[in-house]
């Protein structure tokens, strides 16, 4: 998203070059520039001992297909804190492992998706009001109950990812 008006004094933003990036908006009144900004969120995929993962059905967001665990990163968080906080909330669970599943770029929602892959013992979930339904879903399994694939869909390039993960690990 790109600032029109300066979001703390609400004076219209003039185009100011700024070395690099060519023209950023800019108020004269801050005297500070507004870069484009955009959400950082976090998805992980959580899996448990026996190749089964965590999924999640979110009606407001499809009664078809299953997802994974996401959410906003909040101001003062890093992206694993992040990750760790929505996978209690949404499913009770503390994952014993978190690795890294790289950054993808949803641009429907202009938000960078910080993947990761979290490692948890198999239990019962505890779910938040935000979820209809977690299930474990066996790995096999898991493509097909997904949102289909296509650019900017974070949910295949991370499954993937997971996969890769394993066949190291054995
Ligand atoms: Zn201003």
């Amino acid at each position: 998203m790109r600032y029109l008006y300066c979001p703390k004094c609400g004076t219209k933003l003039i185009g100011k070059a700024a070395g690099d990036n060519g023209d950023v908006p800019f108020c004269t009144s801050c005297n500070r520039y507004w870069f484009d900004r955009f959400s950082c969120c976090v998805i992980v995929l959580v899996a448990n001992e026996y190749n089964e993962l965590a999924m999640i059905r979110q009606y407001r967001l499809s009664e078809r297909y299953w997802t994974y665990v996401a959410g906003f990163i909040t101001p003062g968080e890093t992206a694993e804190e992040a990750a760790r906080r929505e996978v209690k909330e949404e499913l009770g669970l503390e994952p014993d492992r978190l690795e890294y599943g790289g950054t993808y770029w949803f641009s429907d929602h202009e938000q960078l998706m910080h993947g990761f892959i979290g490692f948890t013992r198999k239990k019962d979930f505890v779910l938040s009001s935000e979820v209809n339904e977690a299930e474990w879903v066996p790995a096999s399994e898991a493509l097909s109950k997904m949102f289909p694939a296509r650019p900017g869909n974070t949910l295949q390039p991370l499954f993937h990812k997971y996969e890769e993960i394993r066949a190291q690990k054995s």
